[in-house]
């Protein structure tokens, strides 16, 4: 008998990267250069089992607990897994976020910045660093503001944060591209070559605009159960 979860989960993760190559390819970018990160939160291991059997390696999560508790079995089954911090990062979590994630998207404040600065320096691990901007300037999102973005870069690199990018989540129910668009600039002006932008409804066009990194979670393993 076939396993139908495994099936369905490997149909859709094609789909998706089929989608994401032709995306990429009509900006004239190769496939591999967008690296296409699971959002499993709030997400159970046996709803995230059948993407590692599909092969799956790269998974995002938006809490420090949840991952602690549900990735240590699942890295011991599966060889290579890469975990990413998608979500806020209080301070006092930052040194169970370095032990924890190979890299961490929501840098965007100098407390945070001085907690992981000595979080990295007092461990031997160095999760890369992408720095979140608040794209839409919205006062409920998190993100430095693109003003203090110049400051906060050279606090984080003093601080010795391996930074590699800026993420961003534009605002909802309005086009993405200017905002990629702005993102992918302040990436550029910066020396900074890794953008973290695009989830499950837009991904296609943060792929043409320059995504190295898409976050997809709904279109990979459906509705959420809660509002996470
Ligand atoms: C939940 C989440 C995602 C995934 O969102 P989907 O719309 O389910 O693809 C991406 N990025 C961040 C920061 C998230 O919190």
């Amino acid at each position: 008998m076939p396993d139908t979860a495994a099936s369905d989960a490997a149909a859709r993760l094609a789909t998706i990267r089929n989608s994401i190559a032709r995306a990429a390819a009509l900006a004239g970018r190769p496939a591999d250069a967008v690296t296409l990160i699971a959002i499993s939160k709030t997400i159970p291991a046996d709803g995230i089992v059948p993407l590692l059997d599909a092969g799956q390696r790269v998974f995002g999560e938006n809490r420090v607990q949840e991952a602690q508790a549900k990735w240590p079995d699942l890295r011991a089954r599966y060889a290579g897994v890469a975990l990413h911090l998608v979500g806020q990062l209080q301070s006092n979590k930052a040194a169970d976020a370095v032990a924890t994630f190979d890299a961490i998207h929501s840098v965007d404040r100098p407390s945070l910045v001085q907690a992981l600065g000595k979080a990295i320096a007092a461990s031997d691990r160095r999760p890369d660093c992408f720095l979140q901007v608040n794209i839409g300037d919205e006062p409920q999102k998190g993100g430095c503001a693109i003003a203090e973005l110049p400051a906060l870069l050279a606090e984080a690199r003093t601080a010795g944060l391996p930074v590699v990018g800026l993420m961003a989540v534009p605002p909802s129910d309005t086009e993405p591209a200017p905002y990629f668009a702005l993102l992918a600039k302040l990436a550029r002006d910066h020396d900074l070559d890794q953008l973290s932008m695009g989830m499950s409804g837009d991904y296609e066009t943060a792929a043409m605009l320059g995504a190295t990194h898409v976050r997809i979670g709904t279109a990979l393993f459906g509705v959420r159960p809660s509002a996470a």
